[in-house]
């Protein structure tokens, strides 16, 4: 039959192009419904592969398919790494002249190309109205979705007008939209914007076997806590979600006294070059536990993380999910731990409830953010800005916490983007010409020097001699060989004494970009606002979920990210639980428990180390004989009853 022939050429392209020998599990089902013409939903984790599903089909089918990506170094990354592979493919966006643009799509109408790349904003431009009716579409490809969405971490406004730009072609092309924020608000959001009805929906690979899952409910964290280090201390590395600066100070103190774990502290506080060290100790080992704000992991790397505790609950699954799934990255056995009291869910609560901005209040941050960032009404901006918080609190009157919020939610809303780039980067701006650095290289005696700026000349290129170009701390230090103070001091003297350039570090600050010019007015309905509110509290609802299931927890998060037909993993606490619970309490068990209590009344504790259970099983059984009669407890220990 006609689709299974197009399958075979599916798996054929896979194997020419790529070297792949199958598809994996999921990719294969979308791949099959978009070559059957159905439009398709792929929810799939970061690394999942979900530029396949729609580059293969792209390859068999005739016509042309338009990928609609919103960052314009990924669009360039992915043509590259497609021409690289023979396959053909090119982009249009705002970096290409308005030449080369037309030429462009004058070989995509002469069917040169496989696919077309382009940004969301392409599409409301004269040029694309002209030109889509004239080209042979098949396939329309939206990559990262969740951008639709007001309630995804990425909102674009300009993804929402994607549909209606291609109304006029919309029910005769396939559609395929791609995401790995998998929340049921996202998915309804990015369903109803591009209008797919009934589309086939394939999510998968939210399941990390190698994970058990674990919630611990207690009014004394602490204590937990150390009980749980000393525990998972011996299989490896670990990590701590300590919430505040101050109880990241605090444990991580605490726990080097108490268990003589090395230990250290990261959050915003602490100075770049010291957090890049502890970055650095923690990949390699040699501080084996990190107690972090959750400002911590954002682009780290680090396979063999045999736990994460978090001792603050965080708002939404979607964190927690992603904070947790930081540790056993290697496939090896890892304990994700969820510390939690009852207040913590009425405190979060509270929490959004109170420090949610009014309309007012956003207008008033959004105006002196602007005023801050020099920007009259109607102009525009071109590059991410660093902002001090500190600065716009005394602009506004306002306290720093709701600031901080303000700026949150006009992100959530798509009225800026906010990005903190907490792992640490420095920024170099050659301010002479290249020549005139290549002369210097050649032309120093001191060796180290000449050496130093050949090696940043080389690393941050010529893009750097037009603007500030930012690179990782971490990795122009190592391409350097250089401590993190030689490497201040080395482009200290660069700019201050030789004046060949501009440098500045980042990271403490957050970079703000207006994503459209100013308004004089945000125009933010107060139904708007509420929307947004009621979805932050939608998603602790499920988070509190997630903590007061009895069923299994994988299965808890895989049916939030819209998996189907998940069985229970069979190791995370409830799973556990139950399958203990399901062993019956034989009279062996009970008469162990009676010699023992005989000789003397025992704690819970004292009874599970005696007769080597675990304190569950110990619990359930010693409750039964309380039931029973069999046992009375008096204070913290249990006797047994002689009657
Ligand atoms: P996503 O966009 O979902 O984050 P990518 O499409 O970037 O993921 O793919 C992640 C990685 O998986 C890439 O290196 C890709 O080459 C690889 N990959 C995808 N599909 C396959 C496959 N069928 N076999 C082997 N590797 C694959
Ligand atoms: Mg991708």
């Amino acid at each position: 039959c006609m689709s299974s022939k197009k399958f075979q050429q599916a798996q054929q392209a896979l194997q020419k192009y790529w070297g792949f020998p199958t598809f994996r599990p999921g990719q294969d089902k979308v791949i099959q419904a978009v070559l059957d013409g159905m439009n398709t939903m792929v929810l799939f984790p970061t690394g999942g592969g979900k530029s396949l599903c729609y580059q293969v089909p792209a390859i068999v089918l005739d016509g042309l398919t338009i990928v609609i990506s919103p960052l314009v170094a990924l669009m360039q990354d992915q043509v590259e790494q497609l021409n690289d592979r023979g396959v053909s493919a090119t982009f249009v966006n705002s970096t290409i002249s308005s030449w080369e643009i037309e030429q462009r799509f004058a070989n995509a109408r002469n069917g040169m190309y496989d696919l077309l790349y382009c940004s969301p904003e392409r599409l409301k431009t004269t040029l694309w109205e002209v030109e889509m009716p004239k080209l042979d579409i098949d396939l329309i490809a939206i990559d990262e979705a969740h951008c639709i969405s007001e309630w995804g971490h990425d909102f674009r406004p300009s993804y929402r007008e994607i549909r209606p730009s291609l109304e006029d072609i919309a029910e005769e092309v396939t559609w395929i939209a791609l995401t790995a924020t998998a929340t049921p608000e996202v998915r309804d959001d990015i369903q109803k914007s591009l209008e797919l009805e009934d589309p086939v929906i394939v999510s998968k690979g939210f399941d990390r076997p190698n994970l058990k899952w674990w919630v611990v409910e207690t009014q004394k964290k602490d204590n937990k806590l150390f009980k749980a280090v000393k525990k998972a201390g011996p299989k490896g590395s670990g990590l701590i979600y300590g919430g505040t600066r101050r109880n990241c100070e605090e444990l991580s103190q605490k726990i080097e006294q108490k268990l003589g774990i090395k230990t250290r502290a990261y959050h915003a506080g602490v100075d770049s070059a010291d957090r890049q060290q502890i970055q650095q100790e923690w990949i390699n080992g040699t501080t084996p536990l990190v107690v972090a704000t959750n400002a911590f992991g954002m682009g780290i790397d680090k396979s063999d993380c045999r736990y994460v505790i978090h001792y603050e609950m965080p708002y939404s699954l979607e964190s927690y999910y992603q904070e947790a799934g930081r540790a056993g990255r290697d496939g090896e056995e890892s304990f994700p731990i969820l510390l939690f009291k009852e207040a913590d869910a009425i405190i979060a609560e509270k929490r959004i409830k109170d420090s949610y901005p009014g309309k007012e209040e956003l207008q008033k941050v959004y105006d002196v953010l602007c005023d801050h960032l020099n920007l009259a009404v109607g102009s525009e901006m071109e590059e991410r800005e660093e902002v001090s918080v500190q600065a716009l609190e005394k602009r506004a009157g306002i306290s720093r916490r709701k600031v901080r919020t303000a700026l949150d939610v006009l992100s959530q809303l798509g009225v800026i983007e906010l990005v903190e780039y907490i792992t640490p980067q420095v920024g170099v701006h050659f301010i002479v010409s290249q020549d005139y650095v290549h002369d210097q290289i050649n032309g120093l005696d001191n060796q180290q020097k000449a050496e130093f700026l050949d090696v940043l000349f080389r690393q941050f290129g010529g893009e750097a001699f037009g603007k500030m170009k930012y690179l990782e701390f971490d990795y122009i230090q190592r391409k350097l060989g250089v401590s993190p103070n030689a490497l201040k001091k080395g482009l200290q003297v660069l700019q201050d004494r030789d004046h060949m350039l501009k440098y500045e570090s980042i990271g403490e600050l957050p970079l703000i970009r207006l994503i459209e010019e100013r308004h004089s007015n945000l125009s933010l309905s107060t139904e708007k606002l509420e929307k947004h509110r009621n979805n932050l509290l939608q998603k602790l609802e499920y988070m509190k979920g997630y903590i007061s299931t009895d069923n299994c927890r994988e299965v808890y998060i895989r049916h939030y990210f819209g998996e189907e037909n998940v069985e229970a993993c069979g190791h995370c606490d409830n799973c556990l639980d139950t399958n203990e619970a399901a062993v019956p309490i034989n009279n062996d068990e009970i008469h162990q428990v009676k010699d023992l209590l005989k000789e003397g009344s025992l704690s819970l504790s004292e009874i599970a180390a005696r007769i080597s259970w675990n304190k569950d099983r110990t619990k359930r059984l010693l409750s039964y004989l309380i039931r029973e009669q069999k046992v009375v407890t008096v204070g913290d220990k249990y006797a047994w009853q002689d009657s």
